[in-house]
């Protein structure tokens, strides 16, 4: 899932816990970075298998768990919300692409229903574009449900912060930022393919 949908995701979880354990605006941040701190591992995608930054442990459930234990044992509330968050994150990600999410068996888990057909011959279909980030771009884009669920999660996430933790309210602008590298994104590479 992009990262703008991440970001909503965290919006939402720390409003409902922010209802329960009324938060400081520094504990706020922190779970709502910790649910897209995740997709950061794109710039280190050279080191991971296949050069696919979902295979880097980042992308695994090992960071999440290691942020809960560290939770409770500090006993702080907003760090095990912040590692359930991560782990959203990576829930998440099994639904369009997968993730290696068990780290060490190296391979990649997931209903994975954005790339279902086409998992077994997906060299064949990366080869179809001039950038193979296309490939995936674009599938998220055209996908109906995808879009769907972008929309739905940015209501719920101004729902959810009007409702819950209207003081933090202002934090909802850094979601368009993440929207517009999507965007921004998306028509550069489509104007490379039209090329
Ligand atoms: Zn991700």
């Amino acid at each position: 899932m992009h990262i703008n949908s991440h970001f909503a995701i965290g919006v939402i979880i720390a409003s409902i816990f922010h209802h329960i354990f009324v938060f400081n605006i520094l504990e706020f941040i922190l779970i709502v970075f910790s649910a897209f701190l995740g997709d950061l591992d794109v710039f280190f995608s050279k080191y991971a298998k296949d050069h696919n930054h979902r295979n880097l442990i980042s992308h695994s459930i090992i960071p999440s768990i290691i942020i809960i234990i560290l939770g409770l044992v500090f006993y702080w509330p907003a760090l095990i919300i912040s590692g359930l968050a991560y782990f959203t994150h990576i829930i998440v990600d099994q639904f369009d692409w997968g993730t290696n999410f068990f780290y060490f068996p190296q391979r990649t888990f997931g209903p994975r229903f954005l790339i279902k057909k086409e998992e077994h011959e997906l060299s064949k279909y990366l080869a179809e574009y001039k950038n193979p980030s296309s490939f995936f771009d674009f599938k998220y884009y055209k996908s109906k449900i995808s879009l769907t669920i972008e929309i739905l999660l940015f209501i719920l996430m101004m729902v959810s912060i009007i409702i819950l933790a209207f003081e933090y309210i202002f934090i909802t602008l850094i979601y368009f930022l993440g929207l517009y590298f999507h965007l921004s994104r998306h028509f550069h590479l489509k104007k490379i393919e039209s090329r």
